[in-house]
């Protein structure tokens, strides 16, 4: 399988302030779907699967899906596990073929999250995996685990300084507002904070929650210095929204074809407004 590195992908971006998709894998349809968007507007792409996703298709058929879908294309493409949540979790992607992981020690406290990021990176980057590691606390709910608006906790930037020097890991993801899922209220993000980071670790920063960011935030996000911005759920209700859509005009269908393909297709057209926005457009090599 030709896929690359997360790092390669998101140093080219850093380099040039543009952002790449991290958008996650559901089933075929998103794979398939948002694969084909990215292809039509010539974007590097990385596709992401989070444990839930991993335990949902099985991990022979994410890496013979992915293997499948990048064995005919020219865009770079890096595979990469979401919020992996232990090293043991971590080394059975990299042994089943992951490009990229990423280690979620944000809950633990700051040393136990360096300690633990430090040992991923070490061992991935031996066999040239590259590492995502968060710092700072989104709300939200990711696959089953469920974070309260008032534990959420903001990315301090001195120590976000410390984190990479200590860690060597490619890209930190950063908490500054969004939140996982599906939006309560109206998001405001921290961007003097952003800013600050960026200016403090100059590498590639990662931002989590991006669904429900309004286009001139994540457009800002972008000119601030975000180099992947993951979206899961904008892509998850553009696929429902047309399937129910279906349903409503013609509650007799029953093929899955008659109603999957649309919601691919509605996938693809969300994927391509995405990358527009995030300027990653004929930006693969
Ligand atoms: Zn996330």
């Amino acid at each position: 399988m030709n896929l690359v590195p997360m790092a390669d992908i998101l140093q080219d971006a850093h380099e040039r302030t543009y952002a790449v998709g991290g958008f996650n894998i559901n089933n075929m349809e998103f794979l398939q779907g948002i694969i084909r968007g990215a292809e039509e507007l010539n974007s590097p792409l990385i596709l992401q699967a989070s444990e839930g996703a991993i335990r949902y298709i099985g991990m022979d058929y994410v890496i013979k899906m992915v293997e499948a879908a990048a064995k005919d294309t020219a865009i770079p493409i890096a595979l990469h596990l979401d919020h992996g949540s232990s090293f043991e979790s971590i080394m059975n992607c990299i042994r089943a073929g992951f490009s990229s992981v990423m280690i979620d020690a944000s809950k633990k406290p700051f040393e136990e999250n360096i300690a633990l990021t430090k040992k991923v990176v070490e061992t991935a980057h031996s066999v040239g995996v590259s590492v995502e590691a968060e710092l700072g606390t989104l709300s939200g709910t990711e696959d089953d685990h469920t974070v309260e608006e008032k534990d959420a906790m903001y990315t301090d930037p001195d120590q976000a300084l410390e984190f990479v020097e200590k860690t060597g890991i490619d890209a930190l993801a950063v908490a500054i507002g969004t939140a996982h899922g599906v939006y309560k209220g109206k998001p405001e993000l921290d961007f003097p904070r952003l800013k600050k980071i960026k200016e403090l670790i100059e590498m590639p920063v990662v931002l989590h929650g991006a669904s429900g960011i309004s286009a001139e935030d994540l457009e800002r996000a972008v000119d601030y210095g975000v180099n992947k911005v993951n979206v899961n759920t904008d892509f998850q209700q553009a696929f429902t929204s047309k399937v129910k859509e279906l349903f409503a005009e013609k509650p007799e269908l029953y093929d899955p074809r008659k109603y999957c393909g649309p919601g691919r297709d509605a996938i693809t057209a969300k994927v391509k407004e995405k990358i527009k926005i995030l300027g990653s457009n004929d930006k693969a090599w």
